[in-house]
Formats: C-alpha cells, structure tokens, sequence
C-alpha cells in the first residue's frame, strides 16, 4: 500500500523513487486519486531535487500512456521542436519543405508563451484556418497532405495539460526535468521515428545560456533514444529576432516571401534550410546531409514546398488568397518608422524586451483567455553588425492603438537597441549541430 505523503517525503529529501513510486503516484493523480495538492508538492520537490535519467523515463512514459498515439504508418514520421524565441516562424516553411521531399508531418505546435509567438497562434492570422481538433482529423491530413499544422488533441498526453496546469500555478514550470517530459510526451505521442530540436539560446530565450539549452538537449535526446527516436539539433542563436518581422500577421507575411522565394537569403532562411535538412535525415528520407540540404533548397526553389503550403492550409480551411490580397500592412490601422538617435554598430538588442512590448500592444496575451490582435507587428530594418547612421529607420511598427501612444513607443522601442561606436559581438546563428 502506497501514500503520497510518504512519495513526496522520499522526493524532498533527495531519494530516488522508484518505477513503482512514479508510475502509481502520477496514475493515481490523473483518476482523481491523488489531490492536486499533494501532485503539486512533488512537482516542487521535483523542482529542487531533479529526476535521475530513469526517474525522467517512467515520468515520460506514464505521461504519453496517459493518452492515445496517432498512427500516422509512415516510416518518415518525422517532426522539429523548438524551444522558442521571438520571430521564430521555420515551423510553416520547414514542415512544407520537408513534406514535399515525402516526409509525414504533424506538426504539433504550441499557443504563445511569456514574450514568445506560438506557431498556434501564427496560423489563426489566416482567415478561415482551422486547428485539427481529434487524432483522426490529424492522421487523415498528414495521410492526403504529407503534415498538418496543430496542437495537442483532448487524446494526446492528456496527463501533461493537468501537470502543466499545476506548474503554471505553483511555480514549477522552469525546470529541465519537467520541461524534458512535458515536451517529449507530446512528441512521442506522434508516432514519430525522427525528432529535430531547435535549442534556442540568448536573451530572447527561455534558456539564456548555450549550457542550458545542451542540457536540456541532451535530456530530451535521452527520452528520444529510450523509445527508438532519433534525434538531431542545432543550438541557435536568439539574441535577436529570427528573420525580419515578428508578431502574428507579419511572420506569416514573412514565411510566404520565402517559400516563394522573393527574400534575399536571410539568417530565417539559413536556419530553416538546416533544420530542414536535419529532418530529412532524422526521418530517413535522405541519409546524407549534403544530400539532403541540396534536395531542401531545390524544395523551395521549385515552389513545390509553397504548393505544399497552400494546400495543406486550404485543406484546414484558411484562405491564403485574401491573406496575400488584403495583407497585414492594411489590416494595421497605424503604422510608424522608429529611427535611430545615435550613429554607430548595432550591438545588441533586448530581444525578451521587444517581444514583451509586442505583448502589451496586444500581439501576445497577458492572460489566457485574452484575443490576439493578427495585426500588430514589427518588421526590423537592422539587425546586429548592421551600421546605422542618426535617423536612420531601425523599424518599422505596425499597431492599431492611436498615435498618441507613439511616442511613448517609439523611446521603448529605442531602449531595446545596444547600438554604439564600437564592434558587435560575432553571434554565429548556429552555435552547435548535434
Ligand atoms: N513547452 C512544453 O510543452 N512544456 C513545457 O514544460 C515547457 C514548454
């Protein structure tokens, strides 16, 4: 006979459970067994104490059976997580690319978080989309289409949105361990031979440190390997925004420029080629990565990654056409150009800071229930090594508010960018391919 206090005591002193310990504690918690008081004072004994390399295995796999897998039946089931940052949008060009080279994607995607856009929330900017709700909506469309773009079903790891409810609240999200088994239930819960992860460092980054990003890696490389997984991923630089706009409607705008192939080559397209290719490896389409990043940018050059694109965003219900025909730039009612103040380097920018301003301008929520508005955007004009001369535009910030808020903005906006008479650090945008 088992007693949660007794579990708990054992986690708070720095003991080792057992399989058994986790494997009922956590079963009894989602029937209703065990109060969501006492889950919660394990997840914080969690929290301070850690989970061994076989604690974080029974800990993932009673969450995944939690729920129901798909059963997508293709031996290139292959998805990309990313640990988020402001403009990271390669989810809607890499899931298209690598469908097109005959991969099977369901790429299962988040709401926003903190001062981060959810890929979720990204694709509700195009009018009509529709998020596959049930496991059977989701394996039919990546059956006829090749992916989908969706987020857990009421089915999938349903234990990890009871966990995440009570971390949210206790004070317990921020830990590797609980943050590994969140996310690797989801994963694996996909049906998936091969996993990409984009570990995103620096100030715009939940993990600020490269240290941090590898360790949480390697922990989520550990699950992967454990259930036959294999598992590739680059440490990426985010102390900047990814590509040249972030913020809903933009980011989309974005993403159809460079699926169609009319942006010069930029640091989004650079990432996106990479982990493309690291998918097409991980989903054994093509073994070896030269191969395979040729084969990504022939994708994109062809068009057939944008037809791919546009189908599967038909297939959901959204309009593309009139996304491209009225655009974000008329949706905005109000539209103004930030210009420097100083001439000099760009050396920095506070990348945590400018996604929390596009939070308060109701491009993020600042509670869960709040609306998005698609609109609300910001397109840099400079990114870090870039020379700036005075009044010179650094960007440009789409809003709805009236401009009497402008002003106020534009100094925030200011505040964010390091720029000075001196070198910018060299931040390669991929540190580490692992
Ligand atoms: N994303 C998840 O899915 N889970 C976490 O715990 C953190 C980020």
């Amino acid at each position: 006979m088992k007693l949660p206090q007794v579990i708990i005591k054992k986690k708070r002193d720095g003991e080792v459970l057992s399989h058994d310990d986790i494997h009922w504690f956590l079963t009894e918690f989602d029937n209703g067994g065990i109060q969501p008081a006492q889950m919660s004072a394990l997840l914080m004994a969690v929290f301070f104490k850690g989970l061994t390399r076989s604690e974080l295995a029974i800990w993932t796999q009673v969450m995944l059976e939690s729920g129901v897998k798909l059963q997508i039946e293709s031996s290139h089931c292959v998805d990309k997580h990313s640990t988020g940052g402001v403009g990271d949008k390669t989810s809607f060009i890499i899931a298209p690319i690598v469908a097109a080279l005959g991969g099977a994607i369901p790429m299962l995607s988040g709401r926003s978080l903190g001062h981060t856009g959810g890929t979720l929330d990204k694709l509700l900017a195009i009018p009509g989309v529709s998020i596959p709700d049930t496991n059977e909506k989701i394996e039919q469309l990546v059956h006829d289409h090749g992916l989908c773009f969706t987020g857990p079903t009421a089915r999938i790891a349903p234990l990890d949105r009871k966990l995440y409810g009570l971390r949210d609240v206790t004070g317990t999200v921020e830990n590797q361990d609980l943050i590994a088994s969140s996310i690797m239930s989801k994963k694996l819960s996909e049906d998936i031979s091969g996993l990409v992860m984009d570990m995103k460092f620096g100030v715009g980054a939940f993990m600020k440190s490269q240290e941090d990003a590898l360790s949480l890696y390697e922990k989520m490389k550990d699950i992967g390997d454990a259930h036959g997984v294999k598992v590739l991923g680059v440490l990426s630089d985010m102390n900047q925004p990814l590509g040249r706009y972030f913020g809903l409607a933009p980011e989309i705008h974005e993403v159809l420029q460079i699926l169609k192939g009319q942006e010069e080559p930029t640091d989004l397209y650079h990432l996106s080629v990479v982990l493309a290719a690291l998918m097409v490896q991980a989903g054994s389409i093509e073994s070896d990565y030269a191969k395979a990043e040729s084969r990504v940018k022939e994708a994109l050059r062809s068009g057939a990654a944008y037809q791919k694109f546009c189908d599967i965003i038909e297939a959901q219900g959204g309009d593309i056409s009139s996304f491209e025909k009225d655009g974000f730039y008329t949706q905005a009612s109000h539209k103004w150009d930030v210009c420097a103040e100083t001439s000099g380097t760009v050396c920095g920018m506070d990348t945590e800071a400018l996604g929390y301003l596009l939070v308060g301008l109701g491009g993020g929520r600042s509670r869960t229930d709040a609306d998005i508005d698609n609109s609300v955007g910001v397109e840099l004009h400079k990114k870090i090594g870039d020379s700036v001369e005075v009044g010179d535009p650094l960007m440009t910030c789409f809003v709805s508010e009236g401009s009497e808020v402008q002003e106020v903005l534009t100094g925030k906006f200011l505040a964010c960018m390091d720029i000075r008479t001196s070198d910018a650090p060299n931040l390669p945008l991929i540190a580490k391919v692992m």
